[in-house]
């Protein structure tokens, strides 16, 4: 249930309605807002009799029962857009934010090479696995460490935050010594063991929608995220599974609209994944832009002919570059788009 309080609710208002919020058996779990403080709360309880109670108290503006199983990544819960904000660095902010780099750490040469040509291009993060979730036991499984080591120092060289992926509870410690984003791939979408570890490693976490997963499923296991504790979460649409094989996966592009007007966290799109082939990279990103998303990971390597995973879908770096290039016109009509939405 949420309660918003009305404008100005004074701190002991505040806290005689989390205490008839109590009294009814259910926990507060997040109070958000300073100007006008929202309650959330969960648990089981007499839900009616709660919201009579609650509305009966004169510091109360509206007490509602949310339908969705999600609470805390609601748009109930939270009107305005959750920026993610790291080191000078703002996704679902007023700049469209674009992540890029290789699928794998390979090596020192690579990395960097990647990061500097990347920054130059715009991006504003560099992605790179230093731990692989792969299909097949025997293919190449990370760097593991040096890996991390490796993104630190590019990090340190470019000043690009550095977003990698985390595929168990057990490294979580270890991925956010070195991580600003740490990333669960779509294969990782449901483990909830990972899932409830992050919502206490004090890192971003780009979420990834699972390849058979539905936007709800996606919205519940954010709300893992941050039932646990964290609320920094970018979702990402990176292509479902279906009947289609000219694609690697297929891009469900409205499910940028959709998760728009279900939850406030920012969502990115993947073309790289969604797509599995290069060629379509540019014409992909581009949707992305003009469907609203607030912004993009693509995957870019300096060879991808010799990429030891993903090289199909990796952009070469001047490909980047000039798709980069190519974006601006359309990056300028979304953030006139994105000022008026805030204006009106
Ligand atoms: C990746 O980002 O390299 C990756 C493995 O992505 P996904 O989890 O979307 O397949
Ligand atoms: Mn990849």
């Amino acid at each position: 249930m949420i309660v918003s309080m009305k404008r100005y609710a004074t701190r002991e208002e505040i806290d005689a309605v989390c205490e008839r919020i109590r009294d009814f058996g259910y926990k507060i779990h997040a109070i958000e807002g300073e100007e006008r403080v929202v309650i959330g709360a969960v648990g089981v309880g007499d839900v009616t009799a709660c919201l009579e109670s609650l509305e009966a108290m004169p510091s109360v503006e509206k007490a509602v029962r949310i339908s969705a199983p999600y609470k805390f990544v609601s748009k109930e819960f939270r009107k305005g857009r959750t920026v993610v904000k790291l080191n000078g660095l703002e996704i679902g902010g007023d700049d469209f934010a674009v992540m890029a780099g290789p699928c794998s750490v390979e090596s020192e040469k690579q990395i960097m090479e990647t990061a500097e040509s990347v920054r130059r291009a715009g991006a504003k993060a560099l992605r790179g696995g230093a731990f692989k979730p792969r299909t097949s036991p025997y293919d190449f499984q990370g760097l593991e460490e040096d890996g991390l080591k490796l993104l630190s120092k590019a990090r340190q060289n470019t000043g690009l935050a550095i977003v990698t992926e985390v595929m168990s509870d057990r490294d979580v410690p270890l991925i956010a010594e070195y991580a600003d984003i740490m990333q669960v791939g779509a294969r990782n979408m449901q483990n909830f063991a990972l899932l409830k570890a992050l919502g206490k490693c004090g890192r971003a976490v780009l979420l990834k929608r699972g390849m058979s997963s539905t936007i709800k499923e996606l919205l519940m296991s954010a709300e893992y995220i941050v039932a646990h504790g964290n609320p920094n979460i970018i979702l990402c649409e990176r292509g479902i599974r279906t009947f289609e094989t000219e694609t690697r996966n297929t891009c469900d592009l409205v499910a940028v609209p959709v998760l728009n007007s279900l939850t406030h966290l920012p969502v990115l799109v993947d073309p790289s994944h969604a797509t599995g082939k290069r060629s379509l990279v540019p014409a992909l990103s581009r949707a992305a832009v003009a469907i609203g998303a607030d912004g993009l990971i693509v995957e870019v390597h300096p060879c991808p002919e010799k990429a030891v995973s993903d090289g199909a879908q990796s952009l070469h770096l001047d490909e980047f570059e000039r798709m980069m290039d190519e974006l601006k016109g359309y990056t300028a009509l979304w953030k006139n788009s994105r000022a008026q939405a805030a204006g009106a």
